[in-house]
């Protein structure tokens, strides 16, 4: 199984990282995709991607967008990133009407939102799109814009099963999270029964939101195995085939080849 969208650039893990992914390797985890959060934090994911089975996306996340922002510039330094070839995707991108109070920094959110979906389509890279309660503007605006042919994800998605529907449409997919885990996972669950296997993935958002079952802070792409269990007793299906689709839908969508987490290079002779 593959964790699709991990914050493992932040601080959180600048103490243990090596230890976090052999954590997660011993369980079965064969890779993860570091979601970028700005262009601060980029350096470190892209220094942490150099390893196998760890790969970066470059955006602006919402969160990070704020009043005065120069979109031009930040957006720049998102094209620059996308030569590097540890950088697979455009994200997170996205509207968040949670942390967006007042309309000025909405138009902002969508400003950049805009600019970064662009960027996606004029070069045709797959998108990592954060929505939270904003999912009829988001679908608004792709609908008028458009999709890049390299589709994309919704992460962590949180809207509701008929909107899952739309995005479906549109030629996105759709990633599920630690929410699944929860007692209370009943909208999630309809989204994922309604979902083809072919356009699910599975993620952690670590450092947030750990599995409900354990009593702990800080999440990790160790406990992808609780997203794929509940995924399984939802579908009715084995843990095996839930890992098995959703990594082959993460690796064709990103692009990813077959490098796994923990593979050593074996030093070539020439004898
Ligand atoms: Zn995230």
């Amino acid at each position: 199984m593959l964790d699709a969208h991990a914050h493992l650039q932040f601080s959180e893990f600048d103490e243990d990282i090596a230890d976090v992914l052999v954590a997660a390797a011993d369980v079965g985890v064969t890779g993860v995709i570091i979601a970028d959060y700005d262009s601060a934090l980029r350096a470190r994911s892209c220094e942490i991607s150099k390893r196998s089975g760890v790969w970066y996306c470059a955006g602006v996340h919402p969160w990070a967008v704020t009043d005065g922002l120069d979109v031009e510039a930040e957006v720049g330094l998102v094209a620059e990133s996308l030569q590097d070839p540890n950088c697979v995707a455009i994200g997170e991108l996205g509207l968040d009407w949670i942390r967006a109070k007042g309309d000025r920094l909405k138009g902002v959110q969508e400003d950049v939102f805009r600019a970064l979906l662009d960027l996606a389509r004029s070069q045709n890279r797959p998108i990592v799109i954060h929505c939270v309660k904003a999912e009829e503007r988001l679908l608004a605006i792709l609908k008028a814009d458009g999709v890049p042919e390299a589709g994309g994800i919704m992460h962590s998605y949180s809207g509701s099963a008929e909107q899952a529907q739309q995005f479906l449409r549109l030629g996105l997919e759709i990633s599920i999270g630690t929410s699944i885990t929860r007692r209370n996972a009943r909208r999630v669950l309809e989204v994922v029964k309604r979902t083809p296997m072919t356009a699910l993935h599975i993620e952690t958002d670590s450092p947030d939101r750990p599995p409900e079952v354990l009593d702990i802070e800080r999440n990790e792409p160790a406990f992808l195995p609780y997203v794929a269990k509940a995924m399984a007793n939802t579908l009715e299906i084995s843990v095996e085939k839930v890992s098995r689709f959703s990594e082959e839908n993460t690796r064709r969508l990103f692009d990813l080849g077959s490098a796994t987490l923990g593979e050593v290079e074996v030093p070539h002779h020439d004898d």
